[in-house]
């Protein structure tokens, strides 16, 4: 069976879009570590980045930074944010094709995110979050995207 995210890709699971383009596509993680946590997927599949065509991990990040760029102009709340690729299942990869996460942080959130942090093997029993504020929030950062 394909990956979860060639599924999104192909629109045969639902996504809440942020961007799209004939090379890359963002959404929203449906367990968000915070609010406003983006993932950056290659439309091909491919595991790991090492594997990506040549020049495609450099536009992956530059695409990463233009949407963590909306993001902070975003009414989503966003004091800074981080970047995290997880490259193989030792480093905890655990959807196998390619992900920029871009994960927004606020002040003295850091409780909160160690909590989703900690609880991650317990994710897939857990609720994902709703459609309809991942979608609220996809619209707030394409909003922010058009604007600039
Ligand atoms: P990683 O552990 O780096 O492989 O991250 C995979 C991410 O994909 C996790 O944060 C999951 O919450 C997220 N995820 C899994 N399934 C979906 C889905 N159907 N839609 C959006 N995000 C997903
Ligand atoms: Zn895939």
């Amino acid at each position: 069976m394909a990956c979860i995210f060639c599924r999104i890709e192909r629109g045969e699971l639902p996504s809440s879009r942020v961007f799209e383009d004939e090379r890359f596509l963002a959404f929203m993680d449906i367990h968000p570590w915070r609010p406003g946590h983006v993932l950056v997927v290659p439309r091909r599949h491919a595991a790991r980045v090492a594997e990506l065509p040549e020049g495609e991990a450099e536009a992956l990040f530059a695409l990463g930074l233009r949407l963590a760029a909306a993001i902070r102009a975003s009414e989503l709340p966003c004091a800074d944010l981080h970047f995290v690729l997880n490259d193989g299942k030792g480093a905890n990869q655990s959807v196998p094709h390619v992900h920029l996460h871009l994960i927004p942080r606020q002040r003295r959130d850091f409780l909160k995110l160690a909590g989703a942090v900690i609880s991650r093997p317990l994710v897939p029993l857990g609720r994902p979050a709703a459609r309809e504020v991942l979608d609220a929030q996809a619209e707030q950062i394409r909003a922010a995207l058009q604007a600039r």
